[in-house]
């Protein structure tokens, strides 16, 4: 049985047993042609810093643990997991487009989907996977042509932007209209706790001069305001605003729930973020 709790800001935190996991209200309204979720760190099988849910591969966790993990939220989130597509994510702004040929690639089979950290897609059946412990995952719905897209967004990312470059591409495919595209923010570490020294700082005023992205600290470092500056970089892409929705849910701040790279101080396991277009005549009884 799953219950539902309301968490953050249009987020469901969804359990099953052990299991908990994200989803968010406004892709939700899609549920009969797009199936999506964020994991979070409980209801896995994973030990010590990896505990329990860990999804990442290179996060010195055993492997057979890894593919449990994803068996269990696939099954929850009503995913085959040969239809994932993994990337690699190198903190940079790559993004791919993919489809039934990529099926299982990075997962069960190798990748030639390198130096990625964006997937996006028109094919259903096509499960785009991110992975995230503190960077953002921004998740991108345009339902008029029903093409889904997955950003691994975090300060790198976000310095090079990738949300914008993703928007780029998407503006790409037939059909595709910015105004009517949907995009969440998921959870991912919040301008309370994202703290950078002087010459990162120095690197994003350089880019995203406008004093309400950043807050001086007492002990003169500085807190950068990720999120509103992927805000930006979707609303010069013709994104509405109404139609951009953060979660404010801060993945430092709530390290018992989610794994937090920083909160763990680097030693932690990674959650990923996941999108799929329906397979055609799938059933709905998924829907919630
Ligand atoms: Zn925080």
């Amino acid at each position: 049985m799953k219950t539902f709790e309301r968490i953050g800001k249009g987020a469901l935190l969804v359990t099953e047993g052990t299991l908990k996991y994200i989803q968010f209200e406004c892709l939700n309204e899609y549920s009969d042609i797009l199936t999506h979720c964020m994991s979070t760190r409980a209801g896995g099988v994973s030990n010590g810093e990896c505990s329990t849910l860990n999804l990442g591969f290179s996060r010195g966790d055993i492997r057979s643990n890894v593919i449990s993990n994803y068996n269990l939220i696939c099954q929850a989130a009503g995913l085959e997991p040969d239809s994932l597509v993994l990337t690699n994510q190198i903190h940079g702004n790559g993004v791919c487009l993919v489809d039934e040929n990529d099926r299982g690639k990075g997962f069960n089979r190798t990748s030639d989907i390198i130096g990625i950290d964006g997937l996006y897609t028109m094919t259903p059946g096509v499960t785009l996977t991110t992975f995230h412990a503190d960077c953002v995952p921004v998740f991108i719905f345009e339902p008029g042509i029903k093409a889904a897209a997955l950003v691994h967004s975090g300060w790198r990312g976000t310095l090079s932007d990738i949300a914008g470059g993703m928007a780029d591409r998407l503006a790409g495919l037939p059909g595709y209209e910015a105004g009517r595209s949907i995009a969440v923010l998921g959870p991912s570490i919040g301008h309370c706790c994202f703290e950078v020294d002087e010459d990162v700082y120095c690197l994003f005023r350089e880019k995203y001069d406008n004093d309400r992205y950043y807050k001086k600290t007492l002990d003169n470092k500085w807190k950068v305001d990720i999120k509103a500056i992927i805000i930006k970089q979707l609303t010069d892409k013709g994104f509405e605003k109404r139609n951009i929705h953060d979660c404010g849910i801060c993945t430092k701040c709530r390290k018992d729930l989610f794994f937090s790279y920083r909160g763990d101080n680097g030693r932690t396991g990674s959650m990923a973020a996941f999108m799929q277009i329906k397979p055609q005549g799938a059933s709905d009884e998924k829907r919630i």
